[in-house]
């Protein structure tokens, strides 16, 4: 049985519904999802042989690829949210674990590209939490 995950972007104009399992979760801390995210790392979840539909805001999705290399993502055009890609030539569907609106069933199960990271991505779990932003 396939499981249904739904997910959004930040403005809700793209909404989707994912049938299928998150076999792998993968934390990324190459340089190029540095750049796309802007933070230390993406949190991609690939589900093989799922479907992926929109269920709203299709006309708003935009597509990169960068060229020469398998590195591709889906986005809101509006509010620039990460949303799923539908890699169908790896027959896999890729998504960011942040855009899910649906509980994850799977936890993060390896750093990757550990020699490409931000001089700053060190021992970023002692760094002190809040549970707002602190004054
Ligand atoms: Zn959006
Ligand atoms: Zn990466």
């Amino acid at each position: 049985m396939s499981h249904l995950h739904t997910g959004s972007c930040l403005c809700g104009a793209v909404t989707f519904e994912l049938a299928g399992e998150f076999k792998k979760f993968f934390l990324c801390h190459c340089s190029r999802c540095r750049k796309t995210s802007g933070t230390a790392h993406c949190a991609n979840l690939f589900a093989p042989d799922a479907t992926l539909s929109w269920l709203s805001g299709e006309d708003k999705l935009s597509f990169y690829h960068l060229e020469g290399t398998r590195f591709a993502r889906t986005f809101c055009s509006v509010c620039g949210s990460n949303v799923p890609t539908d890699a169908k030539a790896r027959g896999l569907v890729i998504v960011p674990a942040g855009c899910l609106d649906t509980d994850v069933d799977i936890t993060p199960q390896a750093h990757i590209f550990m020699n490409s990271k931000g001089n700053w991505d060190n021992h970023l779990g002692d760094v002190p939490a809040f549970d707002e932003m602190p004054n």
